[in-house]
Order: structure tokens, then C-alpha cells, then sequence
């Protein structure tokens, strides 16, 4: 298998420390508010991940719900996301967590998303965050501010590793002029913030430093570690991720451990609107059940997402949903049309493997989905398979689309028109009686007709083009 690594800039060959297990930390979601079917684009691709790897791997996955210590701006300003969200509905930062937890794993389970062997949430592993901000501590890459105890990002090397040397200068140089009194590095950021003197927060705890709540990207290095060990085969997350929460989880848990931290940093890109970035903060906010309301089914989102590369940025419109929900419908129709034919006997020949092998090396080159989804009408469309043996790929693929595809639909593969049908019998006709020009000349008219014939051992059959 092989992952594009943003460490190194290339696609690399995976090779997992321990084969018998793989381990594997995805950053969840700050549970403040819905998601966005930005956010859940990711969510499906390090599904598709996950399934990819489970063929051939038992699987560790990790996530974490963010319920405390996400500020408003990545850059330690601003307030608390879980406090700002509990002061816009009048609950508490406690009841605004688990709302918007469930409601984020109602989401996640309609888009057939598979649940992590671990979920962590950052409100039940405070003690061992403090542990790690107190070994950093002890190893001196800690300061204290009247806000907050921080790291000290001059004091790490290795700070520019994911991102590279121009930008971390270009941060440092261009930030300068914003640079608080009592930060040393425009890039150094919060390790524990303190509560505010003169209110009480609804969530904070005690700690050696005083009574406040952990930073964001600490949680994710205490808690990745704590499940997986020092050094974790992969971390997803968003490309947003790349620049702030994932260079400042590297500083974090490799200066305590003294350890590489991840082998393989898996980003996916954006989700965009025509107008730009989807975001929680702005109008252009769009949820599953938004698409639900206006009758789409989550699967039809998930299809959609399939259909760009996981690192290629993928706009979302309504055209484009009504084709992938058209596209859905039709490829169920005919792989219900395949099971139905297929009866009791679907068992797994040589070219049925040859289209799952197919099928897999999309996959295991870099989750290349719009290409398995591609291999998978082609298979449905096979003139060489039976029904059988298309039932035994689409079984098979189905594992990794995770599209419900043999879901009985109302609808039946999309009638032919009768003038189509039509030239369909005459051509039937024309190569029972070996007229092979007539044939040839019958089925440019069929193509015309935006049909496609193919000559199967059960005969010629047809479908749209
Ligand atoms: P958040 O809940 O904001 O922490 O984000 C949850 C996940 O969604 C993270 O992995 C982000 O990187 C990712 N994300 C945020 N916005 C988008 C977007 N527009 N498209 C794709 N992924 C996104
Ligand atoms: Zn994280």
C-alpha cells in the first residue's frame, strides 16, 4: 500500500512498526456545534483509509471528541469554542458537548463511517495531559505567561518538520509586529491556560500551574500516546491541520519522548463552495441534514465524496449531488439486477478476484476511490462476468464504498425506450444471422441513442452510456 506522506512530500510505501497491528489517530471533531459536510468529507476519507487497511491489517483508530480547549483562533486568542457555544444557547459547556457529540455520531454512522476502536474525549483525560505539559516542563521547554503556561518553540529543531523552513520563518518574521509582550515566538503556543481572574469558567480544572483548562493540540498528543504509544503509524486530519495543530502536536510529543512521533501524516483537502471555504463561523454553512431536508440520503453524499481524490479539493454543489444521488440509484439497480440473476450461487472465481485485485490496487495506491468506483461500473458492466461473479465483486467492493449497494431500490435499471429496444432486436437479428456489418452499423446507432451494447455469453445487453 502506498500513502502520500505530507512529512515527505511523496508516496510512500506502508510498512506498519508491528504488522499485527496498525495504529492509527484521526483528529475529531470540537463538538461546539454540527458538523459540516466539510468536516464529514474527511471523516469518509479516513474511513475509506480505515477499510482499506482493515483487508489486510487488524486496525487501531483513535479519535477524539474535543469537548474543552478549542479557542476560537488556532492562535491561542479568543475564547473557549465549547464556552462561546454554550453562551449563544444558553446551556451549559457540558450539555453543548454531548448534544453536538451525538448529533456528530448520527452523522457519522448515516455516512457509514466505521466507529474508532477508541473514542477519547479531551474532558476525560486532563491528568494526563498535565503529566505531559509537567515532562515538558521538567525538560525546559516550558514558560509561563500571566495567561497561560506555553511552549517555547525556539527550543525544538525539529519545529519547521512538517511544514518546512520558509514558512515557519515566514510566520515568525511576518507575525512580529502582533507579537504579545510576554510571547517569545510568534509560533510558541499554550500548553495550559489559565481560568480568568475575575470569572468562573464552566469547565476547568486544578493543576500544578493553577485552576484553568489544557490547550487544544495538547490533547491530541496526550491522548494519541496514551492509546498507540510514542510513535504512531498514521494521524489524519484536514490540510487546516497542517500548519498549526499538526506541527504543534510534533513539538510536543517528540520533545517529551524523544521519539518520532507519526511515520505517515495523512491530510485531506477541502470541501469548497463556489463562494469559497465552507466554515462554521460564516453563512455558507451546510449539514447532513440540510441535504436530508432537501431528499438526499446521506449515502449520496458519501458517493459524492468518492468521486474526487481525497487530496484534491472537491466543490459541492446541488448539480453535482443530483448526479452522484442518480449515479447511486443506478449502479444499486444493477447490482440488485446481478444478485437477483445470481440466486443462491455466488462464490468467488478467477475473474471475479482478478476485479477485486483490480480494485484493491486503486485503493492501495494512495485511496484512489474515483478510480475503484470507475473499476466498479466497469465490472457491473462486464459482458465477461455472470451475474454471480458480478455479485461476488460488488459484495466485495462494497466493504470499502460502504454504499448499501444492494439496497432494493423502487427503482429498476432505467427502462430502454423502445426505439432503442428496437435497434437492440435488430441487431440480435443481424448476428444470428452473422451480418456482422449490420451489426457493427446497428450498434453506432445504438451508441448514438447514448446507449451501450455489450456481447455476453447470455447474450447482448444494454444500458445507459
Ligand atoms: P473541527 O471540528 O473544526 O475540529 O474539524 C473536524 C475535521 O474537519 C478536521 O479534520 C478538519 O481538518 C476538517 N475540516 C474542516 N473544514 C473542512 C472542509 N471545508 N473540508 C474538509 N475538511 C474540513
Ligand atoms: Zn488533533
Amino acid at each position: 500500500m502506498y500513502l502520500y506522506n505530507t512529512a515527505t512530500h511523496h508516496k510512500d510505501e506502508f510498512k506498519p512498526q508491528n504488522p499485527a497491528q496498525v495504529t492509527m489517530y484521526c483528529c475529531g471533531p470540537t463538538v461546539y456545534n454540527y458538523a459540516h459536510i466539510g468536516n464529514l468529507r474527511t471523516y469518509i476519507f479516513e474511513d475509506l483509509l480505515a477499510r482499506t487497511l482493515r483487508l489486510q491489517y487488524s486496525l487501531k483508530h483513535v479519535m477524539n471528541i474535543t469537548d474543552v480547549g478549542h479557542l476560537v483562533s488556532d492562535s491561542d486568542e479568543g475564547e473557549d469554542k465549547m464556552e462561546v457555544g454554550a453562551a449563544r444557547e444558553g446551556k451549559s459547556a457540558w450539555d453543548i458537548a454531548k448534544f453536538y457529540e451525538e448529533k456528530f455520531w448520527q452523522d457519522y454512522d448515516a455516512l457509514h463511517c466505521s466507529r474508532p476502536t477508541v473514542i477519547s474525549r479531551a474532558t476525560q483525560h486532563i491528568q494526563e495531559m498535565i503529566n505531559l505539559v509537567k515532562t515538558l516542563e521538567e525538560k525546559g521547554y516550558t514558560y509561563r505567561t500571566s495567561d497561560g503556561i506555553y511552549y517555547d518553540t525556539s527550543k525544538f529543531a525539529r519545529y519547521d518538520a512538517l511544514v518546512g523552513h520558509a514558512h515557519i520563518s515566514g510566520l515568525q518574521g511576518g507575525a512580529r509586529v502582533e507579537l504579545s509582550d510576554e510571547k517569545r515566538n510568534p509560533t510558541d503556543f499554550a500548553l495550559w491556560k489559565f481560568s480568568p481572574k475575575d470569572k468562573k469558567r464552566q469547565m476547568e480544572w486544578d493543576s500544578p500551574w493553577g485552576v484553568g483548562f489544557p490547550g487544544w493540540h495538547i490533547e491530541c498528543s496526550a491522548m494519541a500516546m496514551k492509546y498507540l504509544g510514542h510513535t504512531l503509524d498514521i494521524h489524519c486530519g484536514g490540510v487546516d491541520h497542517v500548519t498549526i495543530h499538526h506541527t504543534n502536536e510534533i513539538a510536543q510529543s517528540e520533545a517529551a519522548t524523544g521519539q518520532k512521533y507519526v511515520n505517515y501524516w495523512v491530510h485531506g483537502e477541502f470541501l469548497i463552495l463556489r463562494s469559497g471555504k465552507m466554515s462554521k463561523s460564516g453563512g455558507t454553512f451546510v449539514t447532513l441534514e440540510v441535504l436530508k431536508e432537501k431528499g438526499y440520503e446521506p449515502l449520496a453524499y458519501r458517493y459524492f465524496c468518492l468521486g474526487a481524490h481525497y487530496r484534491t479539493q472537491l466543490e459541492f454543489s446541488y448539480e453535482s449531488m443530483d448526479s452522484a444521488a442518480k449515479s447511486l440509484k443506478n449502479l444499486r439497480a444493477l447490482a440488485c439486477q446481478a444478485k437477483e440473476q445470481a440466486g443462491a450461487k455466488i462464490e468467488e472465481t478467477e475473474k471475479s478476484r482478478t476485479w477485486k485485485e483490480k480494485f484493491m490496487a486503486a485503493m492501495q495506491d494512495d485511496l484512489n476511490a474515483p478510480k475503484a468506483l470507475a473499476i466498479t461500473w466497469e465490472a457491473v458492466r462486464a459482458g465477461d462476468l455472470s451475474a454471480a461473479e458480478k455479485t461476488d465483486f460488488l459484495q466485495f467492493a462494497d466493504t470499502i464504498l460502504a454504499l448499501d449497494l444492494f439496497k432494493v431500490t423502487q427503482e429498476k435499471p432505467l427502462p430502454i425506450p423502445a426505439q432503442v429496444q428496437a435497434l437492440l432486436d435488430q441487431r440480435k437479428a443481424a448476428r444470428a444471422a452473422k451480418d456482422w456489418a449490420a451489426s457493427d452499423a446497428l450498434r453506432a446507432q445504438i451508441n448514438q441513442a447514448g446507449y451501450e451494447v455489450k456481447d455476453t455469453p447470455q447474450g447482448q445487453v444494454a444500458c445507459k452510456k
